[in-house]
């Protein structure tokens, strides 16, 4: 049976509650513990899917096709999972469900409250992940903080989880933040003892406080929160800022949370074996040369919003001993003459996804100028489509052509809807969503990047390329490189005479790992890597 880890949240949102539950779930993994982990959403939407990436951040899509919280993303970073569906549970989910089951008749005769209905309906998530994925350490974040409203059902169920699975097999951590006052020079601790008075309200009592903060937290500090709070001085574990997120498993396992987790749920203690960690993270602190690269986007004004783009980037640029210097782009101030100013010193560039009309004439303005300056591209579903549109115009020498999401009467409609996806009304979790197999073309760029003929990738899209134009566009240069195994759908194209402008219709960002970078990323960083800009200097041998 499957142990239960329940992580809540005080005093504010965006502490890196998620990165601490990744972290937790590294350390466990790297005593070969089993570990799945689970995202509770309060909100009521049913997924993020249909949420602006500025409310949101990025939409993570597992394998399986579902559209989830970008925490999971973390999750499968870190702990190197392929999640699923059953991983991202939303407010939303619950209590459609529950009124489903209502009015199918279900409960006839009953009256249908939030206990016991609703919180059965979650705990129910909970075992579901247990059971599916024999995992011997489950680990749920509860998402938001403790007080929210919509959040009380999930706190009263993993509450009713302690009686249900036994005081053994259950463990309640909170990350809290202790902010700092500049006028005394202090740590603030009453914040954090008040989100446990509300959790202790509730009849939660935290096994372990980790707390966040700016600033070094002392030892009175540690005592004051043990003592308030009423938890062990050594289960008051400090989480100040460090320079990257890899970081975080190993200060946590250095403050000894690791062991501790497998000492109150009494797992079975294996040889700790972090090393792939120290080895990351000793490497990304390491004075590297950097790689300029233009991420070219329309929310690029909230950066949670490319999380895996940039993610994938890091690992990629790592893996040829280069720090990432990622040049934010709004697509919309390519739109003037701005191209050279902006895009001068990128190295590389890539256009990740997005969807609706605004800011796509920058993205073509920014891969036409990849294409012109020889500037390595990778583009990233959208970043497929504004690559077609850019070499349509430039072969047809006209400005029509373009996507019919953007211009529906368009005479040169070179990205069109997907034909399923006409008569779909609903658009909620109706895309085109998750794993789908794509073949490569033998001695295509693309192939040389995976070293394989089939790969799976992970798809979130509407729209494609419209096989008319396939001719045309072959003469113009472009070379249909990836293709759906019948042969219908291209999902990777790339530029013949180019020195690397590759793109495809799904999104490789969410397959990278830190020691394992995506084949495409890893090649568009291996080409940019060498590109020289004006005014850069090229590298000097170290020694001679
Ligand atoms: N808006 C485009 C489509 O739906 C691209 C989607 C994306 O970039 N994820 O096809």
């Amino acid at each position: 049976m499957s142990k239960y880890i329940f992580v809540t949240g005080g005093v504010v949102s965006s502490v890196g509650k998620g990165i601490t539950v990744a972290s937790i779930g590294t350390m466990l993994k790297g005593r070969q513990i089993s570990v799945s982990v689970q995202k509770l959403d309060p909100y009521l939407n049913v997924d993020p899917g249909t949420m602006s990436p500025y409310q949101h951040g990025e939409v993570f899509v597992t394998k399986d096709g579902a559209e989830t919280d970008l925490d999971l993303g973390n999750y499968e970073r870190f702990i190197d999972v392929d999640l699923t569906a059953e991983s991202n549970v939303t407010s939303g989910q619950i209590y459609s469900s529950v009124i489903n089951k209502e009015r199918r008749g279900d409960f006839l005769g009953g009256t249908i409250q939030v206990v016991p209905h609703v919180t059965s309906e979650i705990k129910e998530r909970f075992k579901n992940l247990a059971q599916k994925s024999q995992a011997e350490v489950v680990i749920v974040e509860v998402g938001g903080t403790v007080g929210d409203i919509e959040g009380q059902p999930f706190l009263e169920a993993i509450r009713q989880m302690r009686n249900d699975v036994g005081r053994d097999n259950v463990l309640y951590i909170h990350v809290t933040f202790l902010p700092y006052l500049t006028s005394t020079g202090e740590l603030k601790t009453k914040p954090t003892q008040h989100s446990v008075n509300e959790l202790r309200r509730i009849g939660i009592q935290p096994d372990i406080i980790v707390c966040r903060s700016d600033y070094p937290i002392s030892e009175g500090i540690r005592d004051k929160i043990s003592l308030f709070c009423d938890v062990e001085r050594q289960a008051v574990i400090p989480l100040p800022t460090v320079d990257t997120i890899y970081e975080v498993p190993l200060v946590l396992e250095e403050e000894g949370l690791g062991q501790l987790v497998v000492d109150k749920l009494g797992l079975k203690a294996r040889k700790t074996d972090l090393s792939q960690w120290q080895e990351l993270v000793r490497r990304i602190k390491e004075p590297l040369e950097p790689v300029n690269i233009a991420l070219v986007g329309k929310y690029v004004e909230l950066q949670d919003a490319y999380f895996s783009v940039r993610e994938a980037l890091c690992h990629a640029a790592l893996y040829h001993n280069r720090r990432l210097n990622l040049l934010w782009i709004h697509s919309e101030d390519l739109e003037g003459d701005g191209s050279e100013v902006l895009l001068g010193s990128a190295q590389g560039i890539i256009i990740p996804g997005g969807f609706g009309i605004r800011g796509i004439e920058g993205m073509v303005e920014a891969a036409s100028y990849a294409r012109n300056n020889h500037i390595p591209y990778l583009g990233l579903c959208l970043g497929m489509q504004v690559m077609v549109i850019e070499l349509a115009r430039s072969a047809l020498r006209s400005s029509e052509p373009n996507s019919t999401e953007f211009y529906a009467s368009t005479a040169y409609p070179v990205i069109d809807i997907l034909p399923e996806q006409k008569v779909i009304k609903s658009k909620g979790g109706t895309m085109r969503l998750g794993d789908y197999p794509c073949q490569l073309v033998p001695d295509s760029l693309a192939a040389r990047a995976y070293g394989e003929s089939l790969v799976y990738e992970r798809h979130r899209h509407r729209y494609e390329f419209n096989n008319k134009f396939r001719d045309p566009l072959q003469e113009a240069g472009m070379i249909y490189s990836g293709l759906s195994p019948d042969g219908k759908l291209v999902e990777i194209c790339e530029l013949s005479g180019h020195l690397w402008m590759v793109s495809c219709q799904f999104h490789p960002e969410f397959n990278s790992r830190p020691g394992r970078p995506h084949p495409l990323f890893r090649d568009f960083l291996r080409v940019a890597k060498d590109v020289l800009r004006e005014g850069a200097q090229p590298l000097l041998p170290l020694s001679s």
